[in-house]
């Protein structure tokens, strides 16, 4: 690349296409090294370099434009000098497609017994038990060796709840962390973006926000979200922040997640989002409809002939019925997780390109609405204790940002009546 930033990296990527008339909805298009994002987007999560249940290709066939992999979990394992020395993380895990890592700092502020210094962040590494510091440099070096397209700036998030005296100082030091990251970050060929915290402060987010903007960083992330704060809160961190970020750069919102927190940040002005939940609620058997999530196992699928969401273009729904579904998971075949997640990650890109297309033809508002009311949003928003109890536990499942209590909200299902979702017959 020759065109360069401010900080001798890659020029801004985000190219913004279209405005919603009603919203501060957008619709734009990130041009990344390894290929093109049209957005709103919705990035997959492949914590450890694998996208749960899925190949690659069953990604890029489900609409997947853009997937993130977790620095914390690559530098435990296998090492960023394998990876880089195997050819980086594209050639590694087989995904020609754009990649962003997120920093590690997330999963290192959630581990017991953590140190945090201006130097950075000191912990117990999970695997050998060494004392290990990580920095914004050291975070830095990791991303750059993994070679993704986004890079992310070394943070804290910030905890929910939190003292407003213990967010000012948080906010102060990961601005210095920021300017720490532009820094040691000197790969052309890889875009850095910035993140924003500040809790639920209105001036912290205004600080945060308008220091952040005025970095050359190639994206912004509304940080410090997903973190159990609940549908409310996550609106309103969103609209504190948003109102002061510039327009040209593309906004990320770190771990979001359901749905209806998708769509409502969408209308709110964000442009990228990742969360676990597609695969996660797959592997419990949670799939996601038109209307609203269903539980596979339920008794009432036991002889229904019918596809997942009967409006799925999926390889799952046009091929199996929801009975062979529910054998399959109580049975536990691999190959119920693998068709539940192929289509619960094309239910999340076909909601994006519906937004995507809302917004192209001015009525995102609208069409949102009519998706939240189909979905049956509001209604089926309650706890899930099964699949809760299905992950692991330890720092790995229980320290992912993306893999946050607000994940967990959500994956409960009200029993549908025999016929199943509501949806269109064919
Ligand atoms: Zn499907």
């Amino acid at each position: 690349m020759t065109a360069k930033n401010e900080h001798g990296g890659p020029k801004n990527p985000f190219t913004l296409l279209a405005k919603d008339p009603a919203s501060r909805a957008r619709r734009g298009r990130l041009t990344l090294p390894h290929g093109i994002v049209e957005t709103p987007a919705f990035m997959p999560v492949g914590t450890v370099g694998a996208l749960k249940a899925l190949t690659p290709r069953d990604a890029r066939d489900c609409g997947a434009q853009m997937i993130l992999a977790n620095t914390y979990h690559l530098t435990i394992r296998p090492g960023e000098d394998l990876v880089k020395k195997l050819g980086g993380l594209h050639k590694f895990m087989g995904w020609d497609g754009p990649i962003l890592t997120d920093s590690g700092g997330y999963q290192v502020f959630s581990l017991p017994g953590k140190e945090i210094t201006e130097e950075g962040v000191r912990f117990r590494f999970e695997v050998s038990g060494e004392r290990i510091v990580l920095t914004p440099e050291k975070s830095m070096e990791i991303q750059q060796a993994l070679g993704p397209d986004v890079a992310m700036a070394f943070d804290e998030c910030i905890p929910f709840p939190c003292e407003e005296s213990y967010a000012a100082a948080s906010i102060e030091r990961t601005l210095r962390w920021a300017k720490r990251c532009l820094a040691a970050h000197t790969r052309e060929d890889q875009h850095l973006f910035g993140i924003v915290q500040g809790g639920l402060f209105p001036k912290l987010r205004e600080r945060c926000a308008k220091a952040i903007s005025e970095m050359p960083f190639n994206g912004i992330a509304v940080g410090g979200v997903s973190v159990g704060e609940g549908h409310e809160n996550l609106k309103t961190a969103v609209d504190l922040t948003e109102r002061h970020l510039p327009a040209d750069k593309v906004r990320y919102l770190m771990g979001v997640g359901l749905p209806q927190d998708i769509l409502e940040s969408v209308e709110r002005g964000m442009d990228i989002f990742d969360c676990v939940i597609p695969t996660r609620y797959a592997r419990g058997g949670t799939l996601f409809t038109v209307r609203g999530k269903i539980r596979i196992e339920h008794n009432n699928y036991r002889r229904d002939a019918y596809p997942i969401d009967t409006s799925c273009d999926c390889y799952a729904c046009a091929n199996f019925s929801r009975a062979y579904l529910r054998h399959l998971f109580l049975e536990k075949e691999f190959l119920g997780t693998i068709l539940a997640s192929i289509h619960n990650v094309r239910f999340y890109q076909r909601m994006m390109a519906g937004a995507r297309a809302a917004i192209e033809a001015g009525n995102f508002t609208a069409w949102k609405t009519e998706f939240l009311t189909n979905y049956g949003f509001a209604a089926d928003d309650d706890v899930n204790t099964r699949e809760e109890s299905s992950e692991s536990a330890g720092p790995r499942a229980a320290s992912t940002q993306h893999e946050r209590p607000q994940d967990r909200r959500g994956g409960a299902q009200r029993p549908r009546g025999p016929s199943g979702p509501k949806g269109r017959r064919r």
